[in-house]
């Protein structure tokens, strides 16, 4: 996924905000508590929850996988299968066994260029303009009740 990214100047950036457990969905009370903290911040947000885990990406941005135990490249062929195996089972199961020192990890595990993950809440601003702070971070942590993973998505 390489090239130029000549359609950035128009196109739409997101923030997503999910618990760092794919299997985590906070109350909605504490769902609302966040994205109300969000509004007062960025002018678009909203949230979403789902049955079973989605894959939330980083768009362009994604262009390798590693792995997190001894760091080779993985290969995209590779993981692309695993997604589909994982995808035939609604994302309930991310373990992985490496192909390269032949490992027990998760999908949501490998170390990929961007930040991305699997999420059955997901709290997305769109065009935020910025990045948030570690104490913005840090406080969506505490009204969520949960570790949260920010994934910056590029259309
Ligand atoms: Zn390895």
């Amino acid at each position: 996924m390489s090239g130029v990214r000549y359609t950035e100047a128009v196109s739409d950036s997101f923030l997503h905000v999910l618990p760092r457990s794919s299997k985590a969905c906070p109350s909605a009370g504490k769902q609302n508590d966040a994205v109300d903290y969000l509004r007062d911040r960025f002018s678009f947000v909203r949230c979403e929850t789902h049955a079973h885990p989605v894959f939330v990406d980083a768009g362009l941005s994604f262009e390798s996988v590693a792995c997190p135990l001894c760091g080779a490249a993985l290969d995209i062929g590779w993981w692309g299968e695993r997604m589909d195996i994982a995808a035939a089972a609604d994302f309930e199961e991310l373990g992985v066994v490496t192909p390269c020192c032949e490992g027990e990890s998760l999908l949501d595990a490998l170390r990929y260029l961007e930040e991305q993950g699997f999420a059955r809440c997901v709290i997305t601003v769109t065009n935020p303009g910025r990045e948030l702070g570690p104490a913005e971070v840090r406080e969506l942590q505490r009204l969520l009740g949960t570790q949260v993973r920010v994934v910056r998505q590029h259309m």
